[in-house]
């Protein structure tokens, strides 16, 4: 084959990866085609670098064969983590790929010096102060969600002012590198001004808001990874890495709606305060609690019931018997659907995951907006490990940390019952009045326990 014509085949394989990567993405916005949409996001990568190796400009394989074997044994063992430690391994392949992005782009800054044309430097100075932020800036996520560094957001004085400061350095030394690519000395000083700054953009959020932040990552490691597709006139590159920055803006402005935060804030990085209710002490307040047998039978007396799931039910791995007690109460001729939060869990989409696991019926899992406009005709909400998402002070208490972060209106059900094993509170660390209302009863014990002695009453299979 002539190397044209290898070019040529390699190009055609390319704009094949890059419509698997549109219909992947799009095949994974619905839980019924998302497992299509992964399986093709991997053949149409897997594809893309085969493709790659190919290229008649890859001189020597010695080197891509000791990376592949390196990258395999650090990427299996991270693919095996626990479900409730996807998010911290998510940072990491942000900070993996923005790293990489970074480092070729350091690399061909020094084949091409100090005779690199200025829109080639412009942008291989933007893909590396992104690429280098964005893998600081995911390690400190990564470090956060892992509780290895404080979840608590890190704040001084004037801290906008002197992030904004070391952003703009870097940006001006961008410029310089245009104007003076032989100025080699300034290049390094950049990429440590960009490392720094992700340091900055990241310590001052607190934990609660580590979604977003991470979303966000993944949209600068995405834009990173494009620039550098244009770097290395890289079609597929320049494709993949504008779909995942677009997607991941997009995702990061939905959790941002979710959580009730700014994009303005975000992008700034000055959000995630945590600040304690202005409220004094809170008296001594009772709750009323009750047994799976008392749960049970009123569950079995209900037409309607809605089931809010949580980070506990994710922490219980309760899903499977939450769907024996789906069957149950169906069986039974109740109405049982379930209420997604956006943020429900520890990761975008954590409830539909685990629920679509143990084959609950998707047309049942309903989203925010519409299960509250149910909930006032239902007779139970039945929550099991959620606590933030279903607290009424986001609604009321303009003191609250969450207030104005929309919430599954639970309260507005004629009964609500609450599985959790205290009086603990959620990720946000903050007390929730719906436990103390006269209409709650608070079911304590381990969601999956609890779950399974509810349908053991109910006469199911647990
Ligand atoms: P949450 O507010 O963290 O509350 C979870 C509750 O589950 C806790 O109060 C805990 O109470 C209970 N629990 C823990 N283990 C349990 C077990 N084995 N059995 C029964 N209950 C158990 O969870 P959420 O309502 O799902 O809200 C999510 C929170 O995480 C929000 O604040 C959100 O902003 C944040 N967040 C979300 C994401 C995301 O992308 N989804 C990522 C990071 C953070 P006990 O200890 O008393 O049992």
């Amino acid at each position: 084959m002539t190397p044209i014509m290898t070019q040529q085949l390699i190009d055609f394989t390319y704009i094949a990866a890059a419509i698997g990567f549109i219909l992947a993405l799009k095949w994974l916005s619905s839980p019924v085609s998302a497992m299509r949409g992964v399986l093709v996001g991997e053949i149409a990568s897997g594809v893309a670098v085969v493709a790659t190796l190919f290229d008649p400009q890859v001189g020597e394989y010695k080197w891509i064969i000791i990376a592949l074997i390196i990258g395999a044994g650090v990427g299996v063992p991270l693919g095996m983590v626990k479900m409730t430690a996807v998010p911290q391994r998510t940072a990491l392949s942000h900070a993996f790929g923005a790293m990489s992005a970074a480092l070729i782009g350091i690399a061909e800054y020094y084949v091409a010096a100090p005779n690199v044309p200025k829109f080639e430097m412009a942008e291989i100075g933007l893909e590396v102060v992104i690429g280098s932020l964005t893998f600081t800036g995911s390690l400190i996520a990564a470090g956060k969600l892992q509780e290895i560094l404080p979840q608590r957001p890190i704040t001084y004085k004037g801290q906008n002012y002197v992030s904004l400061s070391i952003l703009a350095a870097a940006l001006v030394l961008i410029v310089i590198l245009v104007f003076h690519p032989d100025f080699t000395y300034l290049f390094p000083v950049m990429v440590g001004v960009a490392l720094v700054f992700g340091i900055m953009l990241v310590t001052p959020i607190g934990g609660a808001d580590m979604p977003t932040v991470i979303s966000l990552l993944n949209s600068y490691a995405g834009f990173s990874a494009a620039l550098l597709g244009f770097v290395l006139n890289s079609k597929v590159l320049v494709v993949a890495g504008a779909l995942d920055g677009a997607s991941g803006f997009i995702l990061s402005v939905i959790m941002c709606k979710a959580m009730n935060r700014s994009f303005t804030n975000v992008l700034f990085g000055a959000f995630g305060q945590m600040q304690t209710s202005a409220k004094g002490p809170q008296e001594e307040r009772t709750v009323r609690s009750a047994t799976p047998e008392d749960a049970a039978s009123i569950l079995a007396s209900a037409s309607k019931v809605v089931i809010v799931p949580g980070y506990g039910m994710a922490v219980a791995q309760a899903q499977h018997k939450v769907r024996e007690l789906f069957d149950a109460l169906t069986k039974k001729g109740v109405d049982v659907t379930f209420g997604i939060h956006p943020v429900a869990g520890r990761m975008p989409g954590h409830m539909n995951v685990l629920l679509a696991e143990a084959d609950i019926p998707y047309d049942k899992l309903l989203e925010m907006d519409h299960i509250n406009g149910d909930l006032p005709q239902t007779d139970v909400a039945l929550i099991i490990g959620a606590n933030d998402v279903t607290n009424p002070a986001a609604r009321t208490d303009t003191s609250s940390p969450i207030y104005g972060m929309p919430i599954i209106d639970v309260d507005k059900a004629r009964t609500v019952m609450v599985i959790k094993r205290s009086m603990a509170a959620g990720f946000a660390g903050i007390d929730n009045p719906l436990y103390y209302l006269d209409k709650t009863l608070m079911l304590f014990g381990d969601a999956k326990n609890f779950v399974s002695s509810i349908v053991k009453d109910l006469g199911g299979s647990s």
